[in-house]
């Protein structure tokens, strides 16, 4: 029986103002070449200056992993050549990276299972090759973008696991707001380092598969070489080092390059950058600043809110809708806020593809939809299309129900004299009713909303039919 071992090399583009080393604005999206300068552009003699924010955010990253933080730590140049690399060579840390030795749980199917960072390194990432029938065009608008490696030590054994714990890193990078994390737009990109073994013996030669934009792609790409792997050694033959590249449509990964060696990049410290001293008391500040996570904060939801599980896990997903939860909460019912938002708001954002936070809808006007629609003045239809309106009107919400004449007539005597008046024009039926005819019900209820031109509170005209009907006996 053979076991896959499986380690991930994550990169996460950092969402700082600007570029890791000049101050061009760090942006997705513009116009080709309109973000340069000669530092990001290579040109000779220019002189790179560390961005502290940057540094800042791996600080972040790696303590948020549980990691050492080595200081002083120091950047390298790493030589190769490739046109969207203007340098010629990528600026990385090689020997003395920021953030060392950490260790990250995460949950498969109900277990605690954990994973070792092997070190998280500081970087800046390549230009863009855009490829296009007339030829191809460099867009080094992404030269020089910071960028933060994570690596992982082999301690992975499936694609669940690895899915698990990518999505675990996923959801700390975004809490503590230093990347967009978007895979399919490049922000957070996943390399899988794979091999197999039959567990009494050494580990077996590892392969390195990149291009994977999704989580699903990584899942699939694991099985695939996975299996690859166990049928080359079955049939006698020997897993060489090398790059392969998955093509997650046809589900097939074909080789990209042999593996280069350490040796080939060239390695050797950067001369324009001195080693980077972070203060100890800037180490415990970071610390000290770190958010409640996303497990914790589910399992706090639960006890503080007394929502379900799984609502929690919903909403812990994104920090900035946790946030909005619990401002809502904290102004009406808990359970109706949680039920809203899980159902209503993250439909609504789907839709809309705006963001419930950039939205006209604050958690005020929320939480004040769902007091009239507790209090019973409105209906559950009615608050939905409120929800609906004021997501994207800033509307006045007691103006608009009053406007639109959506109040729920809930006072009793008004509802009472209605019923009332309906069974004495309509003894028949009463009879019917009272010889156990269900759907005689039905229709009283039918004909007492109508009298009210449909703007009873149809569970107050149900209950007060039910108790009028039962000490009437004799009507
Ligand atoms: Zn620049």
């Amino acid at each position: 029986m053979y076991q896959a071992v499986i380690g991930v090399e994550v990169h996460f583009e950092l969402s700082t103002e600007t570029k890791l080393f000049c101050r061009c604005k760090n942006s997705f999206g513009e116009d080709e070449n309109t973000l340069c300068c000669p530092v990001c552009l290579g040109l000779p003699g220019a002189i790179p200056v560390i961005n502290k924010r940057a540094v800042e955010y791996a600080l972040k990253a790696g303590l948020a992993l549980g990691c050492r933080v080595n200081s002083p730590n120091r950047f390298d140049r790493k030589s190769y050549f490739y046109p969207d690399m203007p340098n010629e060579y990528q600026t990385t840390q090689a020997f003395i990276p920021i953030c060392v030795n950490g260790c990250v749980e995460f949950e498969v199917d109900g277990k605690i299972k954990s994973v070792g960072i092997h070190e998280i390194h500081l970087e800046d990432d390549a230009g863009k090759l855009i490829h296009s029938d007339g030829g191809t065009r460099i867009d080094y608008n992404r030269a020089g973008v910071p960028l933060i490696e994570i690596v992982t030590e082999p301690g992975l054994y499936s694609a669940d696991e690895t899915v698990a714990f990518l999505e675990e890193l996923r959801l700390r990078m975004s809490y503590l707001g230093i990347s967009d994390c978007k895979m399919q737009e490049g922000s957070m990109r996943v390399d899988v380092n794979l091999s197999v073994h039959k567990p009494d013996e050494p580990l077996g030669t590892r392969t390195e598969i990149k291009n994977l934009n999704s989580f699903r792609a990584v899942a699939n790409a694991i099985k695939n070489e996975t299996e690859r792997q166990i049928k080359v050694i079955e049939n006698g033959g020997v897993i060489e080092q090398e790059t392969r590249r998955f093509d997650d449509t046809k589900g097939v990964s074909t080789v990209m390059r042999s593996k280069e060696t350490r040796e080939d990049y060239r390695f050797f410290p950067e001369p324009n950058l001195p080693p980077m001293y972070i203060p100890v008391n800037k180490i415990d500040e970071t610390r000290s600043n770190l958010p409640e996570f996303a497990g914790d904060r589910q399992r706090r939801l639960c006890a503080d809110y007394g929502i379900s599980l799984a609502d929690a896990k919903i909403i812990t997903s994104d920090r900035l809708i946790a946030d909005y939860f619990e401002a809502v909460a904290s102004l009406c019912d808990q359970r109706e806020a949680a039920n809203r938002i899980v159902r209503d708001i993250l439909q609504k954002q789907n839709e809309t593809k705006i963001h419930v936070t950039q939205s006209c809808l604050t958690a005020e006007k929320l939480a004040e939809i769902i007091g009239i629609f507790m209090s019973g003045r409105i209906s559950r239809r009615t608050s939905r299309q409120l929800t609906d309106v004021a997501f994207c009107e800033p509307i006045d919400i007691i103006e608009y129900v009053e406007k639109k004449g959506l109040f729920q007539i809930v006072d009793e005597q008004v509802i009472s004299a209605a019923i009332e008046s309906i069974l004495c024009e309509n003894s028949s039926v009463v009879d019917d009713y009272k010889n156990g005819k269900t759907a005689a019900f039905s229709y009283l209820v039918g004909e007492t909303m109508k009298r009210l031109k449909g703007q009873a509170s149809p569970e107050i005209v149900n209950k007060m039919l039910g108790l009028m009907l039962k000490s009437n006996k004799n009507l």
